[in-house]
Formats: C-alpha cells, structure tokens, sequence
C-alpha cells in the first residue's frame, strides 16, 4: 500500500536534486559564465602572480579536509576554496615567464576547444562510438604531415605523450623482429636498442615497459655538441650482432631535453636501413619548429624513419595532453596492438579506422578538436609567426650572452633554448664551487616568483636553462628576466 509520506518524498526528491547533487542547467549556465570570467581574468592578470607556487610541501594536503563530505556541498563553496587553496598551490605555465623545463603551451582556441570537448564528453575509441572524433583525428593528423612536410603515405594519430608514443613504437618494433612472436611467447630473445646519452629518459622506461630490460639499452656517445656519434652507434650495432642479439630500435633525438640537440638523422638512418633496424625520431619539443620551412632540413631523411613523434602540447599551442605520433607502416602497429573482444566488434570494423587499435589505452579524448580549433585560428602563418618570435627572442638574448664576460653559453643554440651558466670574472673558482653557485642561482630566482627556469648538466657542468617558448612571451619578458639574472648572479 502507498502511503501519504510515500508520495510526500517522491515530490521531494526532485528539487533535493537539483538544489544540490547535479546542478539544474539554469544554475549550470551561470556558474559557467561565472567561471569563464575567471578564466578570462585569470589569464589577463597572470603575470602578477607569482610564476612558480610558493608553497611548501603538505601545504596544499593539511588544507584539504581528511574525509569526503557525507552531504553535497554547493558550486560556491567548493570554488571559493579552488581560489584560496589551489590556485596558490599552483605554477602558472601560462606565465610569459616561464622559462622552465619546455613550456607546456595552451592559447584561447584550445582553452574553447577543450571546454566544448568537455561538454560532449565523448570516449573515441572506436570509430562508431563517434565518428567525427575519428575522422577528425585523422584529418589533422594529415594537416600537420602537410605542415611539417613528412612522407606524404605516412599516418598519425594522437597519443597521451612523447613518451607513450615512443613506447608504441619500441613495442611495434619489438613485435615485427621478433617475427610476431613476443605478444604470445613473451619476449624470449634479446633485442637491443640505442639512443643518446643525452635522450630523454622516456626512451629508456620504454625499453624497461615492454619487458626488453635495461641490459639491452645501450646509451650512445654525443660529440662536442652534445649529437649522437654515427661512429659509435654503428660499433654497438655491430658488437650487438656479433654476440647474438638483433638490434631492435634506435631512437634519434631532434631536440634533446638537455639542450635541444640534433642528431643527425639521415647518417643515422642509413646505419638503420643497413641493418634492418626501426629508426623513431623523438622530436617531442622541436619537431614544431619542422612547420618552419628555414628549420625543416633538420630532419632531412625522416622519409627513412619508421616513426616520429611531436607534442603539439609543448609549443604549439595546444593544450595539454596531445602528443602527435606518426608512422610508416601502420599495419606493424595495428598488428603489435589490436585486441578484438565481441564485445568491441562493430559492423564497420573493415572500412574505417579504429584509433583503440593504435596504443596503449582503448578509451580516448576527443583531443583533434582543439588541435583543430588551434590551427585554424593561428593559421599556418599565425603559428609560424609565433615560433620565429620566440626564436628571435632567443637569439637576440644569445647575443647579450655572448657579449657578457661574467655569463658563458654551455651548448650551441638550435632552437628557442639557452644553457649558459654564471662565472664571475674577477675569482677563480672550482668546477665545483661555480655548479654550487649557478644552483643558488636558479633557487634564488625561482623563489622570487618573478620567473621560473630549471636546469641540466652539460660535461658536468650545472647549467642554468632558459627556454624562450611560451605562447605569450615578449621582448620586455626575456629583457626584464635577464636583467633580474644577471643582478641575482652579482650579488
Ligand atoms: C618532453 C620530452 C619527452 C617527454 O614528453 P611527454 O609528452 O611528457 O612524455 C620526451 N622526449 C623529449 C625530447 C622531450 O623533450
């Protein structure tokens, strides 16, 4: 039997959930134009904050409460915190100031992409579960083969990161020369692969993930401007083979992360071709620079490549995560990755593409849409324009290096970086004492909030990093920065 309280709570259900679980559209529509004119604010008033958060470890934890609240909290309330406790924990990556590790850029476009990709909230992991986030996918993929003027029978798409790219290729190139067998068998025979010592460190955690172990990576020696040695690349291909291991996978380097050196890729790939070796061309930060037709011999002979990777999440003005994976045979990919469970299996499985077969994960964002709100606002000429000012930027700062006694340059500029470190002229000191104070240095800077840029090591040497790439960055941004350098160094 129904009773009176029965109906009483079935009419209040619906106003409890609208006045505080799921918003209703009409408070929704608000509180998102609330939120816009944040964002919009937030960006306009960016370089008064300070570039790299000020807080301590634990400060942003002891500030979150320790249990989940039992009763629904309202918008207002949870975002009054977001601006208190987060926004201070926080470093502004879109602060024209920095200068740190490589930028990891967004722009208006992809900030609007992002939210509309948001809104739909739809999972493209296979072509029906939305085919305009295939399609889409795959038509921009080939805009940036135009745009970067690779093999024209080349196919991309979009991974997480450099570094799960990179992983699919060294699993793609572990499968074809293990003769398809690793997948079932597990891996049962040793294959080697080669890489700088001056790579990234992803190239190596890839190695470790498809189970080809650390023993099999072999760390290739650099010459004087930090490049991979042919010579020697090509003695440890040839050691390899003698004591009975295929060498699998080289991995090239077109813009390195210490100092964004090049390797050079077409010796390279002729070692590759000689011997039958996968050649992935990591150009995870600079290949952006490859849309710039006075850059693009720099990687002369990618058409010999098996298959190359770049992040338009770094410089291009996309937001993170979008990192674009290219390759030659995309068959030995599909092969090396795709499952096919009944649950999966669609009725167009044999005429379109199904991107879940192409990585690691099956479910994947709709990221083409803001790569493609991106290029075409920028236009082509909108982002080349923006590239050539941040290397200009960089030049003209190399420059004032170069010309300063107490500051020396540590590497050849290829791109928008510069490792230099400080070196006063009127003391003799240690190797040890100069790396001891060049880490004062960018501790001190970065403290001040006022910029923010990291640091590597070159022959030993600390060496102070300052990447000019962020979208927003000018002249008066790099002048005022070098000034507060050289005034904090002096001191
Ligand atoms: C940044 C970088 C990576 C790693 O990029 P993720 O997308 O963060 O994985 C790999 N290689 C190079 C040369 C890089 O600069």
């Amino acid at each position: 039997m129904v009773n009176k309280s029965f109906w009483f709570n079935m009419l209040l259900i619906p106003t409890f959930v609208e006045q505080f679980t799921t918003m209703n559209s009409k408070e929704f529509r608000a509180t998102a134009h609330q939120f816009v004119d944040w964002m919009a604010d937030y960006l306009e008033q960016i370089e008064e904050l300070p570039v790299r958060s000020q807080v301590k470890p634990g400060e942003i934890y002891n500030q979150l409460p320790e249990n989940p609240p039992q009763e629904p909290e309202s918008i207002q309330t949870i975002f009054e915190d977001f601006k208190r406790i987060v926004v201070p924990g926080m470093t502004h990556w879109q602060h024209p100031k920095y200068f740190a590790y490589f930028p990891a850029n967004s722009s208006y476009p992809s900030l609007l992409a992002e939210m509309l990709t948001a809104t739909m909230g739809a999972q493209g992991m296979l072509w029906e579960t939305s085919p305009a986030a295939t399609e889409m996918e795959e038509r921009v993929m080939n805009w940036l083969i135009d745009l970067l003027q690779l093999p024209k029978n080349w196919d991309g798409c979009i991974q997480v990161s450099a570094s799960s790219s990179t992983l699919v290729a060294i699993i793609s190139a572990r499968e074809k020369y293990s003769g398809y067998t690793t997948n079932k068998k597990g891996v049962h025979q040793p294959l080697t692969v080669y890489a700088s010592e001056h790579i990234h460190s992803s190239i190596e955690k890839a190695v470790r993930l498809a189970g080809m172990g650390s023993d099999n990576y072999r760390a290739i020696g650099v010459d004087q401007n930090f490049a991979m040695r042919p010579d020697l690349l090509e003695t440890a291909i040839k050691d390899d083979i003698a004591n009975g291991k295929k060498p699998a996978c080289v991995v090239v380097a077109i813009g390195t992360t210490s100092s964004t050196a090049v390797d050079p890729l077409k010796q390279i790939a002729e070692i590759c071709q000689r011997y039958d070796i996968w050649l992935h061309v990591d150009a995870a930060f600079a290949g952006t620079a490859m849309v710039l037709p006075e850059h693009r011999h720099q990687i002369n002979g990618v058409e010999l490549a098996d298959s190359f990777v770049f992040n338009p999440h770094k410089w291009m003005f996309t937001n993170f995560d979008c990192s674009a994976y290219f390759v030659k045979d995309k068959d030995v990919m599909i092969r090396a990755f795709s499952i096919l469970p009944e649950y999966l299996k669609t009725r167009n499985d044999d005429t379109v593409i199904n991107y879940k077969d192409w990585g690691i994960q099956l479910g994947r964002r709709f990221r083409a849409l803001k790569l493609w709100f991106v290029i075409r606002n920028f236009g082509v000429t909108g982002i080349q324009e923006r590239l050539r000012t941040h290397i200009m930027l960089a030049e003209n700062l190399e420059a004032e290096i170069r010309e300063t006694a107490d500051f020396e340059l540590l590497s050849p500029r290829y791109f928008c970086l510069l490792c230099f470190r400080y070196r006063p002229t009127d003391k003799e000191l240690t190797e040890e004492a100069l790396n001891a104070l060049n880490a004062r240095i960018v501790g001190q800077l970065n403290d001040s909030g006022e910029l923010f840029l990291t640091h590597t090591k070159l022959n030993g040497k600390y060496t102070i990093r300052l990447c000019i790439a962020q979208t927003n960055v000018n002249a008066t941004h790099v002048k005022e920065a070098w000034a507060l350098i050289r005034k904090v160094a002096r001191q």
